[in-house]
Formats: structure tokens, C-alpha cells, sequence
């Protein structure tokens, strides 16, 4: 909206014409189809081959993807192969309205700043985005926008891969990124059976159980479970925040959660500052009191 462009999503896969009137209902203007059994899986040189074309044919002056493992892979090889620069990871866009560069925020140097890159030089500027950083648009039943159906030219696709099989990773025993609600310990707690509370809490209530890194770095519970800017992004319906003072690197995890409840001895902590219920005391004597009141 800043620019005054249309917004253009581009849509790739196998049998997949049904999804592009559900973008439009979310804001694309133009919806850019790739049907064909080629793209059932993601792999990386169909894929990059015709999203490459696609950008040299329409010049767009930004091109943004998820920073999820896909769009890891891909962004990257896109921006190789079409010679400009991408930001990585974004958590934070915006634009410099005299210049109409994309202000692409990330944080650099480990995590001890956050850095505001430009890309002045290459056109398109590209970015990846981190999960959850922003809110999934809403939805406009019966907006209206146009589909393109692309024509693939196989002839100029070299597919260097075979896919043989998907194969589930198990091995993560915690989704917090899908969770609608999550309970979160920190230091507050002062030893690792404190996560048994925790725990108890979020069953209770069907939720996942979140963590600051200092209860990682202590050993109280797997790095799985850390909430922040080296851990996990998450944005869940509602966030309770169990004895976590709410350092900045651990608000840029949670911040966007709609609802957000900490329970902290100090009321003039960030987090208490920042929560839309704030219930100040001693965790050990709160949460049995709401546990017991969710079992009745
Ligand atoms: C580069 C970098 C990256 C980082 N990344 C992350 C990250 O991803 N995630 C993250 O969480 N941190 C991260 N950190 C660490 C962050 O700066 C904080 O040190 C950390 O979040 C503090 O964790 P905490 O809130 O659990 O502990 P503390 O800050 O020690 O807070 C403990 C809180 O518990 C309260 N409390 C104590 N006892 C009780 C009780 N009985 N009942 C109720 N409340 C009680 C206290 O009032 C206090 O507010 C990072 C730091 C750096 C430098």
C-alpha cells in the first residue's frame, strides 16, 4: 500500500487452482499459477528456473517468502541466480518512502543488534520473513483479483534431483510455532521440577510448554522449547508467562501472541508491563490455585 503496487502472490504446485482464489481473499491482487505435476514437491531447480523467469518477465521491486526451510532454500537460489541481494530472516519490513527501498530489520551479530539492511543497488530487493512475525491477513469473502495461468516450457527446466520419498521428522517431540496456547517458565521457577507446574498447567488448559533461555542454559529443559530471538518465534492465541521477566529477547519471540499473561512476584517487570493480564505473587502459589479452579 505504501508503494501504490499491486500485490502479487505466486502460487506453485500440483492441483492447486482452488488455493489461488483463497490468496485473493487474503489481498493478492494478480495470483501468478504454476499447475503441474512437476511441482508436487518443492525441489529446487523447477521451482527456482520458474520463479527466476517470472521475475525477469515482470520486474517486481520486492519479492518476499517465509524463512522456513523451503523458503530458505529457495529465496536464496533465486536471488543467486537472478544477481541481487537478500535479507535473511526478517523480523521487521517497512519502506523508506523517498528512496521507496524495503527497510529489511533482522537481528546481527548474534542477536546483540537488530540491523536495518537496504538493498540500493539490485532490483528486485528479496527477503525471507520468520515464522509467526507477522499476523496472517484476514480474510475478504468474495474479494476480487486476477488469475494467470503460466504455461511451464519444460524444455528449459534441467532437474538436477529425484524425489523418491517425504519422510516426517518425529523426532520433535514440541510444535510451539502451531501452538494456540503455551505455558512458559523462566528463572522465576528456581529449579527444573518447576517444569513439572508448568507442565501440569498446560495440560490442563491443552497447551505446549515454552521456556526462556535461562531455564535452557540451566539445563531445566531442551533448547526445543526456548521462546526468543535464538530460540523459537511464536504467536499463539495465548501466552502465559510463568515467573519471566521479559527481556527483550525473549519478547521478540512472543510479542505478536494475542493474548498475553504473566504471573511474576515483581509488577514492574517488562513482561508484567507488556501482559494483558498481569497477576502479580509467587508462581507456587498461583498456578495450583488455577489449576485447581480448571479441574472444578
Ligand atoms: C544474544 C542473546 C540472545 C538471547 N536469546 C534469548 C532467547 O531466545 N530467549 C530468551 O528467553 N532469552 C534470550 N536471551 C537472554 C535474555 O536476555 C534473558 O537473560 C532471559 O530471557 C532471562 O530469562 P528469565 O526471564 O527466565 O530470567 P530472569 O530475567 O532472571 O527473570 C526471572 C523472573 O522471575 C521472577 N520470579 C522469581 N521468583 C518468582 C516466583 N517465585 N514467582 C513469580 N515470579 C518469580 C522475577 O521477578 C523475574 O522477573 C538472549 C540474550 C542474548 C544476549
Amino acid at each position: 500500500d505504501k508503494l501504490s503496487v499491486k500485490l502479487c502472490a505466486v502460487l506453485m504446485g500440483n492441483k492447486i487452482e482452488s488455493r489461488a482464489k483463497d490468496l485473493i481473499e487474503h489481498g493478492a491482487d494478480t495470483v501468478y499459477l504454476y499447475d503441474d505435476e512437476m511441482l508436487n514437491e518443492f525441489q529446487d531447480d523447477p521451482y527456482c528456473e520458474l520463479l527466476s523467469q517470472l521475475i525477469l518477465e515482470e520486474k517486481p521491486e520486492i519479492i518476499l517468502m517465509g524463512a522456513t526451510n523451503i523458503g530458505r532454500s529457495f529465496a536464496s537460489r533465486v536471488a543467486a541466480k537472478i544477481h541481487t541481494g537478500l535479507t535473511a530472516d526478517c523480523t521487521g519490513l517497512d519502506i523508506e518512502p523517498e528512496t521507496r527501498n524495503l527497510m529489511q530489520t533482522r537481528p546481527a551479530f548474534g542477536g546483540n543488534i537488530m540491523a536495518t539492511i537496504l538493498t540500493k543497488n539490485h532490483r528486485p530487493q528479496m527477503s525471507t520473513v520468520r515464522h509467526k512475525v507477522f499476523k496472517k491477513a484476514s480474510k475478504n469473502p468474495g474479494r476480487k483479483g486476477e488469475i494467470i495461468k503460466k504455461k511451464i516450457d519444460k524444455t528449459k527446466i534441467k532437474n538436477r534431483t529425484k524425489f523418491l520419498q517425504f519422510v516426517a521428522d518425529v523426532s520433535q517431540k514440541v510444535n510451539l510455532a502451531e501452538a494456540d496456547i503455551i505455558v512458559s517458565g523462566g528463572r522465576g521457577l528456581g529449579k527444573l521440577e518447576g517444569f513439572l507446574l508448568i507442565e501440569e498447567l498446560a495440560k490442563s488448559i491443552g497447551g505446549a510448554v515454552g521456556a526462556s533461555r535461562a531455564t535452557v542454559d540451566a539445563g531445566w529443559i531442551a533448547y526445543s522449547h526456548q521462546v526468543g530471538q535464538t530460540g523459537r518465534t511464536v504467536a499463539p492465541k495465548l501466552y502465559i508467562a510463568c515467573g519471566i521477566s521479559g527481556q527483550i529477547q525473549h519478547l521478540v519471540g512472543m510479542q505478536s501472541s494475542d493474548i498475553i499473561v504473566a504471573i511474576n512476584k515483581d509488577p514492574e517487570c517488562p513482561m508484567m508491563k507488556l501482559a494483558t493480564y498481569a497477576i502479580e505473587g509467587d508462581l507456587y502459589q498461583i498456578i495450583p490455585e488455577i489449576v485447581k479452579e480448571l479441574k472444578k
